[in-house]
């Protein structure tokens, strides 16, 4: 167990510092061009795979430091380079949490680095749960797989919404319901390899922000996987549901809506690093733009919204590290990982949302980049589960009730 600390390592200010001119050299003077595009942003994620940046040794060494503090320290820095360039370098994070997360130390092997690629043939990870009628509420997926046992193969069907690089992922994490009368006890998830016939991309969705963040349908027709693709097992799936019926018979309920918990720092640490762009540069601005033959910062008005924007900004940051840092040492008690994230999203939006503010007439065109950060912040307060849906864990962890 490591001692809660604000003083990072030597290695995590060095990997501060590594990220931070990245940020500067490379994301941000791409960012409003793929921002325009709204296309994957390849060169960018080829650079970062250059340097190290994009890869599984970057992803491994993020997660063996038992403080906690190193991957949300990355992500603030990736993230006030540019959320939609971020998000394309984080995206396959999400299908290696889901692998390592479900599966077996052997699955994790085999597939995890298969998320990445190499820096020679970058390859990409995509976490598919949610579907068009099921986002929030997760135990209804209608994505349905079928065990074929002569084959020792699962048939997969259904249609997967707003997946981060769906369909242009080599490898697919699915999950998928085994018995709809179970809800999400009745769920597993499945690697769909690179090349496996019947999966497709669907329509790709035209965002509000993150627009070089890659987000598609993915559509999964009679996609046949080999029984070695369920992850965890099916010793441990039959366990499962044998489980899950003994409780559906005595009425048991299901636990809170936490399985996202432990990833949901990180997707705060995303927030703050957009919240903090916005901060800084309205700050300087502010105290260079003129009106009525002064500085605009020497207005109250104007000086209180940064002084709020500093201070929101700062809680955000120690409520993250201290749910990165739980999440390694001795777990939440009362919704932790949910209150840094829908703290920090919230104030991203609200900060950035004032730098347009402080920026006048200026910060409303596309020539600055305040709007293209209000944009990208309001993301956070959506996926990894809404901000009702965090207030709704926190709630079931502070009262121990089954609060709706
Ligand atoms: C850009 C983008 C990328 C995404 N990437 C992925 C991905 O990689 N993989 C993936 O699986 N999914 C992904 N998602 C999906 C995302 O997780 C869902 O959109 C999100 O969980 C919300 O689900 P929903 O859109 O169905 O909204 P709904 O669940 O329909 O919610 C609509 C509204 O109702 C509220 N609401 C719902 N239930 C309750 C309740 N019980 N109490 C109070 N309020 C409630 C919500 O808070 C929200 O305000 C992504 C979405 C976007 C937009």
């Amino acid at each position: 167990m490591s001692e809660f600390s604000l003083a990072l390592n030597d290695d995590q200010l060095q990997i501060q510092s590594w990220i931070h001119d990245f940020a500067v050299n490379v994301i941000r003077p791409a960012a409003h061009e793929w921002d325009e595009r709204e296309e994957f942003p390849w060169p960018i994620v080829q650079e970062a795979a250059n340097i190290g940046l994009y890869g599984v040794d970057f992803l491994l060494n993020a997660f063996s430091d038992s403080s906690g503090l190193t991957l949300p320290v990355a992500i603030e820095e990736l993230f006030w380079g540019d959320a939609g360039i971020g998000m394309a370098i984080m995206g396959s994070a999400l299908a290696a949490a889901g692998i390592s997360g479900n599966g077996t130390p052997e699955q994790a092997i085999e597939w995890v680095p298969q998320c990445y690629g190499t820096a020679d043939k970058i390859q990409l990870g995509a976490f598919c749960v949610s579907e068009p009628d099921a986002g929030s509420d997760v135990s209804s997926l209608r994505t349905k797989a079928v065990y074929d046992e002569a084959k020792d193969e699962w048939v997969i069907n259904g249609t997967k919404a707003w997946i981060t690089n769906g369909g242009i992922a080599d490898v697919h994490v699915v999950v998928a319901t085994v018995d709809p009368t179970l809800g999400s006890r009745g769920q597993a998830s499945f690697v769909v390899p690179p090349g496996t016939k019947g999966l497709s991309q669907g329509q790709k969705y035209l965002k509000h922000g993150i627009r070089a963040s890659h987000t598609s349908e993915v559509i999964l027709d009679d996609v046949r996987v080999p029984g070695r693709c369920l992850l965890g097992g099916k010793e441990k799936l039959d366990a499962k549901l044998a489980r899950a019926r003994e409780r559906l018979t005595t009425g048991e309920k299901q636990p809170a809506m936490a399985t996202f918990e432990a990833t949901r720092p990180a997707v705060g640490a995303q927030a703050l690093g957009i919240a903090r762009a916005a901060y800084e540069y309205s700050l300087e601005y502010a105290k260079e733009r003129h009106a009525f033959g002064k500085p605009i910062i020497m207005n109250q008005a104007i000086a209180f919204k940064l002084a709020n924007m500093a201070l929101e900004i700062d809680a955000s940051r120690l409520l993250i590290w201290r749910a990165a840092w739980l999440g390694r040492n001795g777990g939440f008690k009362n919704a932790e990982g949910s209150m840094s994230k829908y703290k920090a999203s919230e104030v991203a939006v609200r900060v950035t949302e004032e730098a347009i503010q402080i920026l006048g007439g200026y910060g409303y065109t596309r020539e600055y980049p305040v709007e293209r950060w209000h944009r990208d912040a309001k993301i956070h307060t959506i996926f990894e589960g809404t901000s009702e849906i965090q207030q709704l864990v926190i709630a079931r962890a502070i009262s121990g009730l089954r609060i709706e």
